[in-house]
């Protein structure tokens, strides 16, 4: 048995979830499905039987008192802290002798250790069932406000599970090591972790690898449920006006108008609109686009109580918005680009968003994890980056912006334009790699500019920034220069490649050198011939009849030429020659077009004005 592993958990309070350190970086544990997250939901079957996850969760609607959630909030709890949650709770909590808390189902009584053991071991083995090794050690991660008996309760719960808890870590200082936050030297951090029910923001210092909390704030009672409520109040109103003050809603259509309400939340992260169509029987449907303007103006107040905690966080801690060095983003709420917007502006700089926010604690865990094992952490030193970075462009190849071993941080921008009239969007692909074609290179990620104003081709200025940070977090924006338009992505460059990896794409790069090159010319050659063929028709089109019989033949054939060799030749020679052809054929029409152009400049002009 390998007594160096220990798995990183990040035992939530709606969902858990493990990951470990792999050659080639922490990654989570999975299961066959994809699936990393396992909801914290225990559900007792009449016959005596326990599920954990999903089923559990499933369980909840027909058999409410014995599914027990959101345990993590009674963990080393008195009766007396948790009256406020005791509302919510459906299920039977009483106190214990010793003062602490019992969870009663079916009259038998779970102390909440018990029950967060049963999540525990459920994610224990289904790490050794995916990872096919025995796990017996652990770092678990709780929020950075647990007092000293909320630790000790989640040190036990992992005993109980037949865990060694090697260490109990605070989940900010987790989420800052999954991005390397360790390695800054004497820099302040804030974590801002918006999940599904609660709110936290920390602010933490760094030095010397050690990290310490200066302040913590939130409301448990704060969350994507919240955002969720707006969107469903919007369409219970509406509902009403449309149907009848006097409409009930049934617990299945609460429901759905619930998942509804989430789901289009959830895409107005991405899309501009969401429409929900709901069902109400009778041959009843109500539907309705919801804009993200909309959502905003809705979700707009619980994100302001967000930058409020944050505030007061920041002068608990003696600090202003600008003394913060670096903002991580945790919690799948933190996905609304309002709160990315809010939080940016509050500390004045973009928030890491690039590693999944419901995975980035688990993760951090795994890394602290392996610290303790004192195992070689993987390290590709980040003081160059190891690979170039760049974008696909028109006809796939790959234009490179960072060149591989450029020191970072550093930053590159270029201009980019359309090739179409009226083209409205651009998809930008962030590639990664040393070969000239975008299909050999590694995708990084890929975003839209959106709303770009219709104009001629190659009018609209797309300029392009990279900007590569210390931490290897790569933020690719992209601005529409004439109407404004931005869209940006953020992205962990190093993450997922060892160093035999990053040897092999760079050896593979000379062993196809010659290919490559020739593959990229031609590409550059089609494109600049598409370009010119478009502005001889243009001008043909304006102009047509400057050029004799003679000329106009020469020009046709040349067109026709360009035509086939852009299609069917692959000897870049060749087409340039074609392309020169062409371009020299089309001369006449340069000139006449040239003359027009002076001629309307100097209209009413006399010669001295030159
Ligand atoms: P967590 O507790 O961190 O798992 O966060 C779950 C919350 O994040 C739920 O309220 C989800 O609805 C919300 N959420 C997940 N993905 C998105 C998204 N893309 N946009 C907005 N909210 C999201």
């Amino acid at each position: 048995m390998d007594e160096t592993f220990i798995l990183g958990i990040d035992l939530g309070t709606t969902n858990s979830l493990a990951a470990w350190l792999t050659q080639d970086g922490p990654e989570v544990i999975r299961d066959a499905g994809g699936g990393a997250l396992v909801p914290s939901v225990v559900a007792f079957s009449p016959d005596g039987s326990v599920t954990v996850g999903a089923p559990a969760r499933a369980h909840a609607v027909e058999n409410p008192l014995a599914t027990v959630y959101s345990v993590k909030r009674l963990m080393g709890r008195g009766i007396g802290d948790i009256r406020g949650d005791m509302t919510f709770l459906p299920y039977a909590v009483e106190p214990a002798d010793d003062g602490t808390i019992r969870v009663n189902v079916q009259g038998r009584r779970f102390s909440p250790q018990e029950l967060s053991a049963i999540i525990l071991r459920d994610v224990k083995s289904r790490a050794e069932a995916a990872l096919d090794r025995s796990i017996t050690q652990a770092v678990i991660t709780v929020p950075a406000y647990f007092d000293d008996a909320q630790r000790q309760a989640t040190r036990d719960a992992g005993r109980i599970a037949g865990l060694d808890v090697k260490r109990i870590v605070n989940e900010p200082t987790a989420a800052a090591l999954a991005y390397g936050l360790d390695r800054k030297e004497d820099a302040r951090i804030a974590v801002y972790d918006f999940g599904g029910g609660t709110f936290d923001v920390s602010i933490l210092s760094v030095a010397g690898g050690v990290f310490q909390v200066l302040s913590t704030n939130g409301d448990t009672q704060l969350g994507g449920d919240d955002l969720d409520r707006e969107l469903i109040d919007l369409i219970t109103s509406e509902i009403r006006e449309e149907f009848g003050q006097e409409l009930s809603f049934p617990p299945a259509t609460r429901q759905a108008l619930r998942a509804f309400a989430e789901a289009a939340k959830i895409r107005l992260s991405e899309f501009d609109s969401a429409t929900v169509e709901v069902a109400l029987g009778k041959g009843r449907t109500f539907r309705r686009t919801i804009t993200r303007r909309e959502f905003e103006q809705r979700a707009g107040r619980w994100v302001e109580h967000t930058i409020e905690h944050c505030r007061r966080a920041l002068a608990d801690a003696a600090l202003q918005p600008g003394d913060v060095d670096e903002v991580v983003m945790v919690g799948g709420s933190t996905r609304i680009p309002l709160v990315q917007k809010r939080v940016g502006e509050l500390f004045g700089r973009t928030p890491y968003t690039a590693i999944n926010p419901d995975e980035v604690v688990a993760l951090g865990a795994a890394v602290q994890a392996v610290i303790l094992a004192g195992t070689h952490r993987d390290t590709l030193l980040l003081d160059v980056t190891p690979l170039s970075l760049g974008i696909e462009t028109l006809g796939g190849a790959m234009g490179k912006l960072i060149m591989r071993n450029t020191t970072i941080p550093c930053q590159a921008a270029e201009d980019f334009t359309t090739y179409v009239d009226g083209q409205t969007s651009v998809d930008i692909h962030v590639l990664q790699g040393e070969r000239e074609l975008a299909k050999d290179c590694r995708s990084l990620g890929k975003f839209q500019l959106r709303d770009i104003p219709p104009m001629p081709a190659s009018m609209p200025r797309i300029h392009v920034t990279f900007l590569l940070d210390a931490n290897g977090i790569l933020n690719v924006s992209a601005r529409e220069q004439r109407s404004g338009q931005e869209a940006s992505v953020q992205i962990t460059a190093a993450r997922g490649l060892s160093k035999e990896q990053v040897d092999t794409m760079v050896n593979e790069s000379y062993v196809h050198a010659v290919e490559d090159m020739t593959a990229h010319r031609l590409i550059d050659l089609r494109n600049e011939s598409a370009r010119i063929l478009g502005a001889i028709e243009k001008a043909l089109h304006r102009a047509g009849d400057v050029m004799s019989d003679a000329q106009r033949r020469l020009l046709d054939s040349a067109v026709n030429t360009l035509r086939e060799k852009m299609d069917g030749c692959d000897d870049p020679d060749e087409l340039y020659a074609a392309m020169a052809a062409a371009n020299d054929a089309a001369d006449p029409l340069t000139r006449a077009q040239l003359d027009e152009v002076i001629r309307k400049t100097a209209k009413g002009k006399k010669l001295d004005d030159f």
